[in-house]
């Protein structure tokens, strides 16, 4: 059989059947937050205790959710993959569901609630519990350095390299829950498509989203669209 590779890029969408809310579709405001308050650096300039009380909240949250079916069909997928080719599921989600649902190869491009990062040193740690400027750096033992483990707008997601590397190399793309809004993620299956391997795309979203690039567009759920997914690689679940 041929080796085929898999890159899937996952959004906010692929955790709204858990219960955690997508921001586009609430008309633009994260958990009744603006964007520029709670997610970029200037923000957490101006008021830093905002903002951790509001990853706080969201960290807080992952106690109270659970990942639905398409984490665990994802998380088949990959384990089905095995010997048939390269799998890589790239998350632009700050939750933890994937790991939870039993996903390995997987990387945090926008970072992790449950992580911190020290603004001095740049060292991150993990943190479950609630956090604020109290905090020293359990690297450099500097006090009131810490931040979100979060990559805000503005700020160069993680992995850039690993992931641009996985697309050049990609047969399969598919985009879950994703608004193709956020770059450099939106640009992930136009990267894709320029591969010269003739990489077959996919996306699944029960919205439209206007971006054109892709060879089957599933509207449905993630949690539908991942049986159908499956049906269409050929996948037991
Ligand atoms: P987005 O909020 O911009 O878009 C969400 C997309 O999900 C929309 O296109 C919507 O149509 C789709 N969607 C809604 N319900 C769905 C479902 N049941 N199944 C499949 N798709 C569904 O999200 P984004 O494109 O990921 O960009 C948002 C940024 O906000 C990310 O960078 C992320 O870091 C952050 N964020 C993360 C979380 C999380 O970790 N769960 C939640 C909110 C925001």
């Amino acid at each position: 059989m041929t080796r085929k590779n898999i890159v899937i890029l996952t959004g906010a969408g692929i955790s709204a059947e858990s219960g955690i809310s997508t921001f586009r579709d609430t008309g633009g405001l994260w958990e009744n937050h603006r964007l520029e308050d709670v997610a970029t650096p200037e923000g957490f300039e101006a008021d830093p205790h905002l903002v951790h009380r509001f990853y706080n909240a969201r960290r807080a949250q992952l106690h109270e959710v659970a990942p639905n079916a398409a984490h665990f069909a994802l998380a088949a997928l990959e384990r089905a993959w095995e010997g048939r080719g390269d799998f890589l599921l790239v998350t632009q989600n700050v939750d933890d569901l994937h790991e939870r649902a039993g996903s390995r190869r997987l990387l945090h491009m926008h970072g992790e609630l449950r992580r911190l990062r020290c603004t001095m040193c740049e060292e991150t740690h993990p943190h479950a519990q609630d956090a604020g400027l109290e905090l020293a750096c359990p690297a450099c033992g500097r006090a009131g350095t810490m931040r979100p483990d979060i990559v805000w707008f503005g700020e160069i997601p993680y992995h850039m390299d690993e992931i641009g590397a996985a697309l050049g190399e990609a047969d399969i793309f598919c985009a879950i829950g994703t608004s193709g809004l956020v770059y450099p993620a939106a640009g992930f299956a136009a990267e894709a498509v320029h591969n010269r391997r003739g990489c077959e795309l996919f996306e699944i979203n029960p919205n439209p989203t206007g971006v054109e690039v892709y060879d089957h567009v599933i509207a449905a759920p993630a949690t539908h669209g991942m049986a159908e997914l499956l049906r269409l690689l050929g996948v037991e679940d």
